[in-house]
């Protein structure tokens, strides 16, 4: 395949974009190579700069659980573009997009709108410290909440009780009350809780990993999280924004029938436009400005076009009683298909899922946390990316990323991306 304009343009965006990238994820530097740039999309395919057409297991890291410009949401969003972009004032349809995401999401009273997946668990987090008057939390190794700087910590060794700053920029004292846990791992997270008595303000995590691969919670893991909360008058905070109305209408919390006190949003709430969500019961979300003390605030929260396409993107999912049944049975098809091209030429290789979340890891082992997903072979995946990436099908340029499945999906393009891994595999 030929990338010789995405090339060119890669070289121009560095001179002006710090490593030619508005987020780093984009950038090749985990598999080597430039980016691809895109020109357009359609359904579950990519268009290229170059006129190289991609199979797209992306899908904007998310969002577009229906495909690319997706008609009704873009027909939402330019309807309410001719109408004026931005008011500053309150209007209809965030009451609607609300309403209906009351409706679907069991435990949840009210919702605030945000712009970003980043900003929801910022949020959430501040309001769980004003809600249960402490500071602490805890979060899990290779879990991923955006970008603010209580996230920016990383397992250091062993039983952490002090986080170390991952990113300079984050202060000591900020780290200081971020605590580390093991995912999947319960005994770690009571040790953290008895080392600090009355101090931990909420658990946050991603009911089912997405940033580390795809690492499903072991069996009773969420229900073990949700009894030590109740017992520590600690808040659980789903972090939703990978799994919501991704993995069931209503979540991670429907599907394993386990109650978060908040839950965050991002992604495919937005329908590709940058939303996020924080939600709760009343008890929760009235400790929040105006209602109550925790300030929280956005200019262009609740955007009229970003909830246009929210709505649109959440009533067709809200409409559509087969669409997780059909997901579920396309990526299984797909980790069925990809799990005997790799087997039948003896490639090591474990492959996790939940519903339409997927992600192919170069080791023997379970992947289970974030120390099993570190050990993946990473030159077996730079190969398995490029060469896929030369047959048409683009993954996330990282081997810590879960692939995303579109519905727009045919059985064709699934038989095509096996097809493509087979001829990959026979290279790895
Ligand atoms: C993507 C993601 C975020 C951050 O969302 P942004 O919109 O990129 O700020 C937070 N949590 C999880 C689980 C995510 O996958």
């Amino acid at each position: 395949m030929n990338y010789t304009r995405s090339s060119a343009l890669f070289v121009q965006a560095e001179k002006v974009i710090p490593g030619g990238v508005n987020s780093p994820v984009r950038a090749f530097k985990a598999v080597g190579g430039t980016p691809i740039f895109v020109k357009e999309a359609k359904g579950a395919y990519l268009f290229d700069e170059d006129g190289n057409r991609l199979i797209d297991y992306i899908n904007s890291w998310g969002p577009m659980i229906l495909g690319h410009a997706h008609e009704p949401v873009v027909n939402a969003v330019v309807d309410k573009a001719k109408k004026g972009t931005s008011f500053g004032m309150p209007t209809e349809i965030e009451t609607q997009i609300a309403e209906l995401a009351v409706a679907m999401v069991p435990n949840i009273d009210k919702i605030r709108f945000v712009n970003s997946g980043t900003e929801a668990c910022m949020s959430a987090v501040r309001l769980a410290r004003g809600f249960t008057g402490k500071d602490k939390i805890i979060k899990f190794a290779g879990c991923y909440h955006g970008h603010s700087d209580s996230f920016l910590i990383q397992a250091g060794s062993g039983a952490v009780t002090f986080g170390a700053p991952n990113s300079p920029g984050v202060t000591q004292g900020t780290a200081k009350d971020t605590l580390l846990a093991r995912y999947n791992d319960i005994e770690n997270v009571k040790q953290l809780i008895d080392a600090n008595p009355n101090e931990i303000a909420c658990i946050i995590l991603e009911p089912v990993a997405g940033n580390m691969g795809c690492i499903p919670p072991k069996e009773a893991f969420l229900e073990d999280l949700r009894s030590l909360c109740d017992a520590h008058n600690i808040l659980l905070i789903f972090d939703e924004v990978m799994t919501g109305f991704r993995l069931a209408k209503g979540g991670a919390q429907e599907l394993f029938n386990v109650n978060a006190d908040i839950v965050c949003f991002g992604k495919v709430i937005g329908g590709g436009l940058p939303v996020g969500a924080f939600a709760a019961r009343n008890e929760i979300m009235e400790y929040l400005a105006p209602l109550g003390p925790v300030y929280q605030a956005g200019t262009l929260s609740g955007n009229p076009l970003a909830m246009a396409a929210g709505l649109a993107m959440l009533t067709e999912i809200h409409n559509d009683s087969e669409l997780f049944n059909r997901l579920e049975e396309k990526t299984a098809y797909l980790h069925k298909g990809i799990a005997e091209a790799l087997q039948a030429n003896n490639v090591t290789h474990t492959i996790n899922r939940v519903g339409s979340m997927i992600s192919v890891h170069f080791d023997k082992d379970p992947v289970v946390d974030f120390d099993s997903a570190a050990k993946g072979n990473n030159d077996t995946f730079k190969t398995f990316f490029h060469g896929l990436l030369n047959e048409g099908i683009y993954i996330a340029p990282s081997a810590f990323e879960t692939w995303f499945i579109t519905d727009a999906l045919s059985y064709k393009d699934l038989d095509d991306t096996i097809a493509a891994v087979r001829v990959v595999a026979k290279t790895l």
